[in-house]
């Protein structure tokens, strides 16, 4: 297939200081939860990207020094030059693919823990850290100072040692790094020449950049990543002062990355912001530098790209998140398949991965994470060793993957909908416009099975067990999801809480099915992810006056690790969501809910028409159970296995059932080692493999 005319400009070299990318499809550092901690997993997942077409690979940020230690955190270190081999790893894969590998060098300053090391944090000013647990950053001295401008010299010298084609000073994502912690005002209460007017808050930033490029520049090439705006008004960076900051280093990095800050604005969730919503606050900085521009927008769509490129905003394509999604995203468009993109939803998922220090995991790319592993390729997958046939049962996103992965291997898949229109949970959260983007995890799968001859395909079709036996395929997958519970048994209540009316109560798939309540609405969230918030937010869109309650000491709490929690307090907030913390929901009688504080006990009486309770789930698993029960009859109806997959085996997000139906389709009738520990990256492996053991 052919490169669609229009999209031949992304393929175009662009020149960065010594170096030249193959096109413009640059994959910007990011986190991912592996780095120095899960070194192969880490090179593997970039070795797919740079296969997948990527020009530019970069790792995540870099640690330069034992003072900036993120411990738990598990990014990657150039403290010395054992944690050579880790980068090597992956830069000899990058290679290998002509790709260039670039590296985020950083010093965290006082966003450190230093748990691991137990050196007191550095800072432009002395200043609490941002671990939160009494500990101060000590303000930098001038000998200070000179040691920093020593380790990023250093740090540097060991990048282009180890292979690197573009070594990177940081100094974006707001508090992140030390070097922005510098540019602000509000961090550097300086009176020597570092501190005071912006030139001197500036100098540092301008001496380690001279430097770098001193050390490097002949061979590397530097790039600068900058945050042009925090958001914050005149308390953080804004225009007016990142106008001057451009102006003053223009031609001094041979690249610049600019983005927004801080890091929940810059990987902007879904739930609040659209493709290319940096626009407004970069675009000035091309008009200031004769050296090419890379920034983000959680870019998926090639007609955006192209126009970035053709009107001056952007020389380079970033992406992090769509290449997480897509890993073959340039591959697609290269070869004119860009309809087939994965397309990255913005749900933030992969961004726990940094938060909780777990190899990340994506939504929609079920093999993030898995390329090391246990092998699997985004693209590739072994084919069916058989003429048997599948039947899934359910059109959830685990179906979808399971009978879009089946179809991948070869095997003819029947697919079988209750309801009349394809998509399960998918197409029931994406109701509320909160969560609208995300229905992209039904669409795509949707869409490529659409032109699949080995698929077959039929809604308003719930089946029975006697169904399914007569179908006569020889492998079941039932992927019949699963249903929220009214008895408020979740995270806190282990057992049902009994209420005098059930009348009062809602689901949240009544919410989805327009079946909702009005007047005045409870939603008690023990679930603490992104729904009972997006229902809060979606009932008080419509006009409800809305009591958001959780025992938990803040709403929505695990979407810290997804960026979106900050988002959702302002949003309910500005709706006018009253917001109860610390309190569990004691009974519902008609007229009111009461609740109780998780603590005391002290109870409180809520006057209310309605309640959803977002609490957990039951799996259906009915029509599994009766297919067992029915077992004896297998063998006359051809049927080898019956399996549960995605919510109906264990309700979970919407990343696990993907994850589950990829898994199922992958291992369809391949021989299981039950011996097989999972692969397993230890510490004592990482010794073996710095000492050349393993390589
Ligand atoms: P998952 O997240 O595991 O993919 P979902 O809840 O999203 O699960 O999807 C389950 C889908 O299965 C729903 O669309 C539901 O209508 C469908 N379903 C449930 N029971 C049957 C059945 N007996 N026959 C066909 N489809 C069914
Ligand atoms: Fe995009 Fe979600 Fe995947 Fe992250 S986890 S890359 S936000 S789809």
């Amino acid at each position: 297939m052919k490169t669609e005319t229009n999209h031949k400009i992304l393929f175009e070299h662009v020149k960065i200081g010594p170096k030249t990318t193959k096109n413009r499809f640059y994959q910007v550092p990011h986190c991912n939860g592996m780095g120095h901690r899960w070194p192969r997993s880490m090179a593997e997942m970039r070795s797919v990207k740079a296969e997948g077409g990527w020009g530019v690979v970069c790792t995540e940020e870099c640690s330069i020094h034992p003072t900036s230690d993120l411990t738990p955190a598990t990014l990657m270190r150039l403290w010395d030059d054992s944690d050579l081999p880790v980068h090597e790893l992956m830069i000899n894969k990058v290679h290998e693919h002509g790709a260039l590998a670039g590296v985020q060098l950083v010093h965290n300053g006082q966003s450190v823990s230093n748990y691991l090391t137990r050196m007191p944090a550095l800072a432009p000013s002395a200043a609490p850290t941002e671990a939160s647990n009494s500990t101060q950053a000590r303000g930098m001295d001038k000998a200070d100072i000179k040691e920093l401008r020593r380790w990023f010299r250093e740090a540097a010298l060991r990048s282009r040692r180890a292979g690197y084609d573009i070594v990177y000073v940081y100094a974006a994502h707001g508090i992140m790094t030390l070097l922005f912690q510098f540019l602000l005002k509000r961090f550097n209460q300086r009176t020597d020449e570092y501190g005071g007017s912006l030139t001197n808050r500036v100098r540092l930033l301008r001496e380690v950049l001279e430097d770098t490029k001193d050390a490097v520049g002949h061979d590397c090439a530097v790039a600068l990543r900058f945050a042009v705006d925090e958001l914050l008004g005149e308390d953080g960076m804004n225009v007016a002062e990142a106008q001057d900051i451009v102006g003053s280093l223009a031609e001094v990095p041979d690249l610049w990355d600019v983005n927004v800050a801080d890091w929940g604005n810059d990987s902007l969730p879904s739930r609040f912001g659209s493709e290319g919503s940096q626009e407004e606050y970069i675009k000035f900085v091309k008009q200031m530098t004769t050296k090419p521009v890379v920034g983000v927008g959680r870019f998926t769509s090639p007609d955006t790209m192209v126009s970035q490129v053709k009107r001056g905003v952007l020389d380079l394509i970033g992406a992090a998140r769509p290449s997480i999604a897509d890993p073959y995203l340039p591959t697609k468009i290269l070869e004119g398949r860009s309809d087939e993109i994965r397309e990255c939803i913005g749900c933030n998922m992969c961004t726990s991965g940094d938060f909780i220090a777990y190899p990340m995991r994506c939504t929609q790319n079920p093999t993030m994470g898995e390329e090391w592993r246990k092998g699997w390729h985004p693209e590739k997958i072994s084919k069916a060793t058989s003429n048997d046939k599948v039947l899934v049962v359910g059109s959830g996103p685990s179906g979808l993957e399971a009978t879009l992965a089946l179809s991948n291997r070869g095997y003819d898949v029947t697919m079988a909908e209750a309801k009349t229109e394809l998509g399960g949970r998918v197409l029931q959260e994406t109701k509320l416009k909160a969560l609208s983007e995300w229905k992209r995890v039904s669409d795509h799968r949707t869409y490529m099975l659409s032109s699949r001859g080995n698929v077959q395909t039929f809604v308003d079709s719930p089946l029975s067990a006697e169904d399914i036996l007569e179908l006569g395929c020889n492998h079941v997958a039932i992927a019949t999801g699963s249903k929220w519970r009214t008895d408020f048994v979740g995270a806190h209540h282990r057992k049902p809480v009994s209420t005098s009316t059930t009348n009062m109560i809602y689901t949240p798939e009544d919410v989805f099915d327009g079946r909702q309540p009005s007047g005045k609405i409870v939603v008690y969230d023990d679930d603490h992810y992104y729904l009972g918030s997006a229902i809060a937010e979606h009932l008080a869109e419509a006009g409800n006056e809305v009591v958001l309650v959780t025992p938990d000491a803040d709403i929505a709490s695990w979407t810290h690790n997804t960026l979106e929690n900050s988002h959702i307090q302002t949003r309910l907030r500005e709706l006018g969501v009253k917001i109860i913390t610390h309190h569990a929901a004691k009974s519902v009688d008609e007229g009111s809910v009461t609740i109780e504080c998780v603590y005391i006990g002290t109870e409180t009486r809520i006057e209310a028409n309605a309640i959803v309770p977002v609490t957990s789930r039951h799996s259906i698993d009915g029509l599994y159970n009766e297919l067992l029960e029915m077992s004896d009859q297998w063998l006359d109806h051809n049927v080898k296995s019956v399996t549960r997959i995605g919510d109906c085996y264990a309700p979970g997000t919407i990343a696990m059932a993907v994850y589950s139906g990829h898994e199922y389709a992958r291992n369809l009738e391949v021989p299981v080692d039950h011996n097989a520990l999972l692969k397993r990256e230890n510490d004592f492996e990482i010794h073996k493999f710095k000492e050349g053991n393993l390589l």
